[in-house]
């Protein structure tokens, strides 16, 4: 699989409105033709300024047309053949990453590039033969490290990202919308922006506070000579990333600074991702540090197209975020990708529909006849463009668009003049003929009329001979004929008899489009295929020749343009190693001048690279600063966690697992997929006590004693006694009240101990109800402490301690 580095530009904005009033300088210049971008310390004036090459630096001059048109547009062309591609801004806050990828309407040169990749996919899938395509879209965001879907019915729902072993990572429950045209993933896109979370800061009044992403996926079928289909699917992510800001430039409290640190934590992990992949040595890509880097786990090093649009702003007091930017883009630009054609992919929807498709026709074929069916789906087909409302009409350029509609009614045109001179024609044919037919007729009259009046006069001369006159229904069928042929419209009358016939041949039927009729089931059937048609595009625009030349002619100018700034990369190289050259000089004076000059480059270089040296080391001391500060931070956060816990434990029951923390950690999981710890569900573990059996009491009388023979339970008694012996599954809380209700019940005069008498001294008096000496109980569960008593294991539950 050939390997394809992840492509970076560059883009600078002007100065705003703020920069100007402050009278900032300007730190960012370009050299466009050969991708180079310059950056000068304002504080080392001295220095010369850093520099760094890209696959484009486009300035305030260039248009977001442009840049699309030279670098985004050979990526987007990959979707429409089964390439997965990313396209994502990166910078700063307010530097212009939402400019770039959504765009103003006004100039229309600065649309972004999202509604330019929708025109291109559209345009692509039009001019498409043989192809049909099943679009679908969704748009999420990441705010605070949540998922949210920016299409879903609850857009503040938070999402799960999951892995599948072909599909990748994937959100679950991420809504997907079938679309047909550009007017309606632009108003997907609308809907999805106006539920993004944006919030004011200083750097900018609308700052997006998440990653946003809009995909488009694709799924492609394309049908070969012999008639086979051939699957494809792609993916093209379109992000806006939230910017990378300083907590003292933004001077975010608060929420903005809770966003602020969740948004520069999963860009930092998006930093090491790229630096990890850029390092060869680095095993672990560190993906999961961050929703973020997950996401995009395919676009960073996997199998897919890439494109980082590096964002700037131009103006001094932003000098060390644009360094920043720059060095991102710098290492970025090193990542290989692996991008294939994604063939034959499992569980596609368009598969499902292309065989529901087959089997509907199939059924109608039978039901119909295979002319028959392919003339009511070409009906039904226009007859539904018909009535769809604009939203679903196929877009293209307007231009195309307006060039298709003229064709159309040139055709149009012709047809009518022809069908009307050929209807001339044949009008004058047939008026010829009625009239010949006429005088044929007349003449006939004429001379049946000449031959009656010479016979009478005959007859009338002579004895005239007994013959019928000619029949009167003879000259009624002539006149007829002769009327029928001055009316032309009538045999067509007659001719329209099938279509009555079909009429009255139904019998519970439905009429389509072309007045055919077909039976109740046969139109579901067909109503279920137009459904499951109306879902794939394609192939719409496949004629339209001036559509397929401008295509061909954007594509020849991004391979040029790519063609051009290799050719100025190479020449910048050949330049910079001209001191390798042993070249040959006129005078000891030219050579002289000529190493200086040299000597004069060399230098500069060593400078530069001397100076690129100590800011990287102290990049990096920074960097090592805001690591040990991190560090410290998590340190006093666990701290009070465990501080909290080991307050809080003591008010977990013992019979609780939570109350052994040391044994809920070790059988604490770590769970990958959804990076958090899977641990045990707090369970309290009831104990259950066995039945009770009652003891001998030691102050009840003897049953041998004949007063206790004697004595005969009172109905009464017998029923409490019937309740406390059926109370065998009882926990701990009824056996609390038993041995005082039994001692009660069973002996109402017990002979008090300590308490003086008199009610209130004899209910005092009474048994301490948890002082289980008069109740034996059998063995219990191992949990549970028992105590070594007579005749049993006397048992005192220790929630019971009063
Ligand atoms: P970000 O998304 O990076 O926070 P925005 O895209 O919202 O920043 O841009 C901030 C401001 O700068 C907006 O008002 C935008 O119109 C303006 N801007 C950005 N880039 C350009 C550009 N290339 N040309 C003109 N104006 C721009
Ligand atoms: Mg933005």
């Amino acid at each position: 699989m050939a390997s394809e580095a992840v492509k970076v530009i560059v883009r600078c904005r002007p100065m705003n409105v703020r920069e100007r009033a402050l009278g900032c300088k300007a730190v960012v210049s370009m050299e466009s033709t050969r991708g180079q971008c310059f950056l000068q310390n304002p504080a080392a004036a001295g220095e010369p300024p850093k520099q760094f090459t890209f696959d484009g630096a486009y300035c305030k001059e260039h248009s977001t047309k442009q840049i699309y048109n030279e670098i985004a547009y050979p990526l987007v062309e990959g979707i429409t053949e089964g390439y997965n591609g990313t396209i994502f801004a990166y910078g700063q806050t307010g530097s212009g990453k939402s400019f770039t990828m959504q765009g103003v309407v006004e100039p229309s040169a600065q649309k972004g590039i999202i509604p330019r990749a929708f025109e291109h996919i559209f345009e692509s899938v039009q001019c498409a033969e043989n192809t049909k395509f099943l679009v679908r879209v969704s748009y999420l965001e990441i705010y605070n490290e949540d998922i949210r879907d920016l299409l879903g019915a609850d857009t503040k729902q938070k999402l799960e990202l999951k892995e599948h072993p072909e599909k990748g990572v994937y959100v679950k429950g991420l809504s997907l919308h079938t679309v047909h045209s550009v007017v309606q993933c632009e108003q997907l896109m609308e809907k999805g922006c106006g539920n993004r979370a944006v919030g004011y800061t200083l750097m900018n009044k609308d700052s997006s506070r998440s990653h946003a992403i809009f995909t488009v996926n694709m799924e492609i079928c394309t049908v070969d000579e012999q008639g086979l289909d051939h699957l494809r699917a792609a993916k093209l992510s379109l992000v806006d990333l939230a910017g990378s800001e300083r907590q003292s430039k933004t001077r975010a409290v608060g929420e903005r600074l809770k966003e602020a640190i969740k948004i520069n934590l999963s860009l930092s992990a998006l930093g090491n991702v790229i630096s990890a992949l850029v390092d060869g040595k680095c095993k672990h890509v560190p993906y999961r540090d961050s929703k973020l880097t997950r996401l995009l786990q395919d676009s960073l090093g996997g199998n897919t197209k890439t494109l980082m649009v590096a964002c700037l702003s131009p103006a001094e007091n932003n000098y060390d975020e644009s360094l920043s930017t720059l060095r991102y883009a710098n290492r970025a630009k090193n990542i290989k990708n692996k991008p294939c054609v994604n063939e034959d992919p499992k569980d596609t929807l368009l598969r499902e529909y292309q065989e529901e498709i087959k089997k509907l026709k199939a059924i109608l074929a039978e039901q119909m006849g295979v002319s028959n069916l392919a003339g009511l789906l070409h009906a039904e087909t226009a007859h539904l463009a018909m009535k769809s409302p604009p939203l679903f009409k196929p877009q293209v350029d307007l231009e195309a668009e307006k060039q298709l509609i003229r064709e159309e009614y040139n055709e149009r045109l012709a047809q009518l003049k022809a069908s009307y001179e050929a209807e001339q024609a044949s009008r004058a044919r047939l008026e010829e003929d009625i009239s010949s037919l006429r005088t044929h007729c007349d003449l006939k009259l004429s001379a049946l009329e000449e031959s009656l009046r010479k016979e009478a006069a005959a007859a009338r001369t002579e004895t005239a001979p007994d013959e019928p006159p000619l029949p009167k229904d003879t000259i009624a069928a002539v006149g007829k004929e002769l009327a029928s042929v001055q009316d032309p419209a009538a045999p067509q009358a007659v001719q329209d008899t099938g279509g009555v016939s079909r009429r009255s041949a139904a019998t519970g039927v439905a009429v389509t489009a072309e007045g055919m009729a077909l039976p109740v089931d046969q139109q579901q059937v067909l109503a279920r295929l137009q459904v499951l048609e109306q879902q794939v595009v394609g192939g719409e625009q496949a004629k339209n020749k001036d559509l397929k030349e401008k295509r061909k002619r954007r594509k020849r100018y991004a391979d040029e343009r790519r063609m051009q700034l290799v050719a100025a990369l190479q020449q910048a190289t050949e330049d910079s190693s001209d001191w390798v050259l042993l070249n040959v000089y006129d005078s000891i004076h030219e050579e002289v001048r000529a190493k200086s000059r040299l000597l004069e480059k060399m230098q500069r270089r060593l400078q530069a690279a001397e100076t690129e040296i100590k800011d990287l080391q102290l990049e990096f001391e920074l960097e090592r600063i805001n690591y040990l500060s991190t560090i410290r931070r998590l340190e006093r956060d666990l701290m009070l966690c465990q501080q909290l816990l080991d307050q809080v434990q003591l008010l977990v029951r013992h019979d609780c697992n939570y109350s052994n923390l040391e044994r809920i950690k070790h059988e604490s999981i770590w769970d990958e997929e959804s990076g958090c710890w899977k641990i045990p569900e707090p369970i309290i573990h009831k104990i259950h006590l066995p039945a009770v059996v009652p003891a001998l009491p030691l102050s009840r009388p003897s049953h041998d004693s004949p007063l206790a023979e004697s004595r005969e339970p009172a109905p009464e008694e017998d029923r409490y006694k019937l309740v406390v012996n059926r109370s065998d599954s009882e926990t701990i809380a009824s056996d609390y009240f038993r041995p005082r209700r039994t001692s009660v019940i069973l002996h109402p005069n017990p002979t008090p101990t300590r308490a003086a008498p008199g009610p209130e001294g004899a209910l005092r008096a009474r048994p301490r109800p948890f002082r289980l000496q008069a109740l034996v109980f059998a063995p219990t569960t191992a949990s549970t402490k028992s105590k070594k008593g007579s005749g049993g294991h006397r048992l005192r539950p220790r929630h019971c301690r009063h």
